[in-house]
């Protein structure tokens, strides 16, 4: 029996017009993009090519792309590298970013900066109100994620942005789940620097980039041989960055396929989770096509997940892109959900590949788990 594969905000598989492109440069081109031989400029060529690729994606200019190695890398730089230029502030973070943005948020405070956490609705929406007071106190760097990788909502970050410029501070995105399933613009959003990844739309593992306005002075994450204008030395990673720029451009030809199709199979799963009573989380905000976040009363979310890898599933729980944690969702959490039911939390995340008859059999073996998990929990009771 073959799983399906529901799991996309976690990784999705390396496109196979992705790998072609990659594929020279894991074999006959090898050079290193800093060697002036043919091998070398033929490497560089190729990372350049890559970085307008991965520009035109997103609204940026090619200038503005800075390779790291993950989405991971590329917050815990923007998050370091423009606290590390200022003086001593305060950091404001969303309450449900993910941890590679809030833990060198945090870290920052050993070293004499404030941290805080911005409240988010019942819905996953960011709390405006609260921000406007935060935003009271002088604040170096605000981070807001544009759509959060366990609900799938998306937030106003064009209008953050703004409200945040306003107050002098600057305004960083993570845009890691956005990128292919809904269109980014990072001149639109009006933000001073953005994170990307490669993993979540059909590229390579290994690389990511942070987009950054040229004006944001930024200390450079990694010292040595003055790659990537000197912001993070280290011998490109020609293969994968060659496979994010091809991914970014598939991405993007392919996008409102995405969207429609994805969308079209979690209309069908919604409709028969409802029918079976299953509380959705963020289904009143606007949200990512393809993020469906939701729980069953008295229903342990790892049992179900695990219950359902053995039907042939392969779906997350709360917090699976982070870490196997076993605490209820920190994203559910802050929406004010009560912790036994964030901790029934199960995330399904479709790619263009999945089908309707898949979310049809998903639904049978779902419903036949719920009702076998609930017996059991009343005979234990
Ligand atoms: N930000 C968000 C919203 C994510 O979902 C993830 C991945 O799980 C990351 C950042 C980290 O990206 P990467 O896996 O490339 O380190």
């Amino acid at each position: 029996m073959s799983t399906v594969y529901f799991d996309h905000n976690s990784t999705s598989a390396l496109k196979k017009e992705v790998l072609e492109t990659m594929f020279p440069f894991m074999t006959s081109q090898h050079g290193n993009p800093t060697s002036r031989h043919v091998f070398g400029r033929n490497a560089r060529d190729a990372v350049e090519i890559a970085r307008v690729q991965i520009a035109n994606a997103i609204g940026a200019q090619a200038s503005q792309v800075i390779f790291t190695s993950s989405g991971t890398e590329a917050n815990n730089f923007a998050v370091n590298g423009i606290a590390s230029q200022l003086a001593h502030g305060q950091i404001l973070t969303s309450a449900i970013e993910h941890p590679c943005v809030t833990r060198p948020a945090l870290a920052m405070q050993a070293r004499g900066w404030r941290a805080h956490g911005i409240h988010v609705n019942a819905d996953c929406k960011l709390d405006m109100h609260h921000l406007h007071n935060m935003l009271a106190a002088p604040t170096n760097l605000v981070s807001v994620m544009l759509a959060n990788n366990e609900t799938g909502v998306l937030q106003d970050v064009a209008q953050i942005a703004e409200l945040t410029r306003e107050h002098k501070a600057y305004m960083h995105t993570d845009a890691v789940q956005a990128l292919g399933k809904i269109p980014v613009s990072f001149e639109d959003l009006g933000v001073h620097a953005m994170t990307i990844s490669s993993h979540k739309i059909g590229g390579p593992l290994g690389v990511g980039a942070l987009v950054l306005d040229k004006r944001v002075d930024i200390y450079p994450l990694l010292h040595g041989g003055g790659q990537e204008k000197g912001l993070r030395s280290g011998t490109e990673n020609v293969v994968a960055i060659v496979g994010f720029g091809a991914a970014c451009e598939l991405a993007i030809k392919n996008l409102s396929h995405f969207a429609k199709h994805t969308e079209s199979l979690r209309k069908r799963l919604e409709a028969g989770l409802q029918e079976m009573k299953a509380m959705i989380f963020g289904i009143n905000a606007k949200r990512l096509p393809n993020t469906s976040f939701f729980a069953f009363e008295n229903i342990e979310g790892e049992t179900l997940v695990t219950a359902l890898d053995k039907a042939g599933f392969a779906v997350a729980s709360g917090s699976a892109c982070s870490s196997d944690s076993t605490e209820p969702s920190h994203v559910l959490l802050a929406m004010g959900i009560d912790p036994d039911v964030a901790r029934g939390a199960v995330r399904v995340s479709f790619g263009v590949e999945n089908t309707m008859s898949q979310v049809e059999a998903f639904l049978k073996s779902l419903a036949q788990e719920v009702n076998r998990l609930k017996q059991m929990t009343a005979i234990a009771a």
